[in-house]
C-alpha cells in the first residue's frame, strides 16, 4: 500500500532464547522438578537451567552444530529435554523431537528424513536407539541423557556419549546470537495416519507468539502461582508449547518423565502441589480411575486442559462435579504449534443449568487470538456460523504451517488458508465444535453423521468405557454408523439395549445398525484410535 508510515519501535527479534533468559532474571528461583527416568525427583530453578542450557550450547557447538543443524531428541518430559529445547534453538539450529512409541522403521524414515546429525535419547531408549543407528547412516552421535552414574551399554553401541559429561566442562554464560526470527527452531513430524509423516518446522516468532497467548487467562492462564504438570509430551508439538510458555508466567514445572498411568500422576501431582496439568481424554480417564479409588483428588489441583481428542461429557462432568477441577476443552494440531481453540465459558452460559453448560463445553471452544477460523462447503465456499452447519474447517495465523518440511509445494488452499481435515460447527459465539475428521464422516442418505457425538453418548452408557464409530457401506445409506466398544468390566449390551439408551440422546437416524466388543481400541503413537484398523477388521471382506 503507497503512503503507509513507518512506527517508530525498535524491532527486536522473537526469539524462544529470551523466554528462558527472562524466567533465569526474573523468576530465578521457581523450581523445575522432575521424576526422572532414572528414578529419583531431580530440582532445578529457572537460573540454575538456564546456566545448564549455556553449558550445552557451548558442548553443541565443540560438536560441530551450526546454524541450520538438525539435532533430534528421543525423549520424555524432563528437565533436560527442556534445556536441549532452549540450547538447540538458542545457536541458530533446529530441535527435532521425536515420539519414542514409534517403530524402527518410523524412526528411521524421520531421522533420515530430517538429516538428524544428533540423537540425544532416554536411558530407557537404549534399544530403540540401537536398532535405529545401522538404519540413519547421517547420524553422527547418539547421547545418553544422564549422568556418568546411570550411563547405559549396548553391546552393538560402541560409541555412547553422556549427557552431562558434556556439560561438565563448559562455561556456564554463552552470548546467545541475534537472528531473523523467522528462522527454524523445532521440528515435529504428524502423527502420519494417511502415508508418510510429514514435518512441521515451527519458526522462533511462532513459538514466542503462541507462548504469549498460552499464558491468557482465556486459554490456559498460565501464573506465578501455578505449578503446571504437561502430561502432553515434549515430543509432540512441543508439549502444546508448555516449556516456552512457562517461563514467561514464572510458572513452576513440574515433568513427570516416563511414567504417565493415573498412580504414578496422581502420587507427583500431590506430592509437587501441581496447580494445573494438560493431557489426552485417555490420560485423564486413567487418573479419574485412581481419583475415584482414592477418593480425592490430588490435593491442590484445581483445572486442566483435555485435547488431542475429544472429550466426553462423562468425562468433564467427573472432574468437575466430582472433583471440583475446572475442565477447559481445547483443540489444535501439529500443523498449529498447536494451540487453535480453548473452551472457556462466557459469562452468560455460566447462568444455564448444568446440563446446558455441558453441552457448552462439549465444544472444543472459541478461537484463540491470532488464529482464524472458517468453515467451508466441498466447494471452499464459507458457511454460516450458526452452530448447526458443519463443514471443511480452515484456519490461518503466524502459527499455522505454511508448508511441510522440505516439500515443494504450498500447505494452503489458494485464498491462504490449512484445511484442517476436521469437520466443525461454529456457533454465533465463536464455539467451534468437531463433529468430525473428514475421512470418518459417515455419510447416509445424504446427511452426515458426527462419529464423535455418537461416540460421545455411548460413552455415557454405564457398561461402555470406550467407543468407537465407523461408517459401514450400505446400499440404500450410502453409509450407515457401526459401533465398536470396550465394555466396562467386561459388559456386553447388545444393540436394542444401546439403542434404547443413544435413542434419548442422539436423533432416530443416527442409532448404529451394528455393535462389536473388542478388549482394547486399536490406538496410535500420539494416542489417537486407529479407524483405518477397525475398518480392517470388521470391515474388509474376508478372502
Ligand atoms: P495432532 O496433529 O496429532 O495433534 O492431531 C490433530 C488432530 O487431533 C486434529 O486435527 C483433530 O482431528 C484431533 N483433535 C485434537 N484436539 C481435539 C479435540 N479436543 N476434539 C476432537 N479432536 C481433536
Amino acid at each position: 500500500m503507497m503512503g503507509l508510515m513507518p512506527g517508530l519501535m525498535m524491532n527486536r527479534p522473537l526469539l524462544v532464547q529470551s523466554l528462558l533468559d527472562f524466567a533465569a532474571l526474573r523468576h530465578a528461583d521457581t523450581e523445575v522438578v522432575t521424576r526422572s527416568v532414572e528414578g529419583p525427583i531431580h530440582r532445578i530453578d529457572y537460573l540454575g537451567l538456564s546456566r545448564r542450557t549455556q553449558q550445552l550450547a557451548h558442548a553443541l557447538v565443540d560438536l560441530g552444530i551450526k546454524p541450520g543443524d538438525r539435532v533430534a531428541t528421543l525423549a520424555w518430559n524432563t528437565w533436560r529435554h527442556v534445556e536441549l529445547y532452549y540450547a538447540v534453538a538458542g545457536i541458530g539450529a533446529v530441535c527435532h523431537t521425536i515420539n519414542p512409541r514409534l517403530s524402527t522403521e518410523q524412526l528411521a524414515f524421520i531421522l533420515n528424513d530430517a538429516d538428524d546429525r544428533l540423537l540425544f535419547f532416554d536411558i530407557d531408549q537404549l534399544n530403540a536407539v540401537a536398532a535405529v543407528k545401522p538404519l540413519a547412516p547421517k547420524l553422527e552421535r547418539v547421547i545418553a541423557m544422564t549422568d556418568r552414574a546411570n550411563a547405559p551399554r549396548h553391546e552393538r553401541l560402541s560409541a555412547i556419549e553422556i549427557y552431562d559429561d558434556l556439560l561438565a566442562p563448559q562455561s556456564s554464560h554463552y552470548d546467545w546470537p541475534e537472528f531473523d526470527e523467522n528462522t527454524a527452531a523445532s521440528l515435529c513430524y504428524t502423527s502420519g495416519t494417511t502415508g508418510n509423516p510429514k514435518g512441521v518446522l515451527y519458526s522462533h516468532r511462532a513459538l514466542v507468539l503462541h507462548a504469549y497467548a498460552c499464558c491468557l487467562t482465556s486459554t490456559m492462564g498460565l501464573a506465578t502461582e501455578d505449578r503446571m504438570l504437561p502430561v502432553v509430551p515434549m515430543f509432540h508439538v512441543n508439549a502444546w508449547g508448555v516449556p516456552y510458555a512457562a517461563p514467561i508466567a514464572g510458572t513452576s514445572l513440574v515433568m513427570p518423565g516416563r511414567k504417565l498411568d493415573g498412580d504414578s500422576l496422581f502420587e507427583l501431582m500431590d506430592a509437587e502441589g501441581v496447580t494445573c496439568s494438560q493431557g489426552v481424554p485417555t490420560v485423564w480417564m486413567s487418573l479419574l480411575d485412581t481419583m475415584r479409588r482414592q477418593g480425592r483428588k490430588p490435593k491442590a489441583l484445581s483445572r486442566i486442559v483435555i485435547g488431542g481428542a475429544a472429550a466426553s461429557e462423562m468425562l468433564i462432568s467427573a472432574y468437575e462435579d466430582e472433583f471440583g477441577i475446572d475442565v477447559s476443552h481445547a483443540w489444535g494440531m501439529t500443523e498449529m504449534t498447536p494451540l487453535g481453540v480453548v473452551n472457556t465459558l462466557k459469562p452468560k452460559f455460566k447462568a444455564l443449568p448444568r446440563d446446558r453448560q455441558l453441552t457448552q463445553k462439549l465444544k472444543q471452544g472459541r478461537a484463540v487470538y491470532g488464529v482464524d477460523l472458517r468453515i467451508v462447503d466441498g466447494h471452499g465456499a464459507p458457511l454460516p456460523n450458526d452452530g448447526k452447519s458443519p463443514g471443511h474447517l480452515q484456519v490461518r495465523g503466524p502459527w499455522i504451517v505454511k508448508s511441510y518440511f522440505k516439500a515443494e509445494r504450498t500447505a494452503l488452499t489458494p485464498d491462504g488458508w490449512f484445511d484442517t481435515g476436521d469437520i466443525a460447527t461454529i456457533d454465533p459465539d465463536g464455539y467451534m465444535h468437531i463433529t468430525d475428521r473428514a475421512k470418518d464422516v459417515i455419510k447416509s442418505g445424504g446427511e452426515w453423521i458426527s462419529s464423535v457425538d455418537l461416540e460421545n453418548a455411548a460413552m455415557g452408557h454405564p457398561e461402555i468405557a470406550h467407543a468407537a464409530v465407523i461408517g459401514m457401506p450400505d446400499a440404500k445409506w450410502q453409509e450407515r454408523p457401526m459401533l465398536v466398544c470396550v465394555g466396562r468390566n467386561g459388559a456386553r449390551p447388545d444393540l436394542a439395549a444401546i439403542n434404547a439408551f443413544l435413542a434419548t440422546k442422539v436423533p432416530k437416524w443416527w442409532l448404529p445398525d451394528r455393535v462389536e466388543f473388542v478388549d482394547v481400541l486399536p490406538v496410535g503413537p500420539t494416542g489417537k484410535i486407529q479407524k483405518t484398523k477397525l475398518r480392517e477388521r470388521f470391515l474388509t471382506p474376508k478372502s
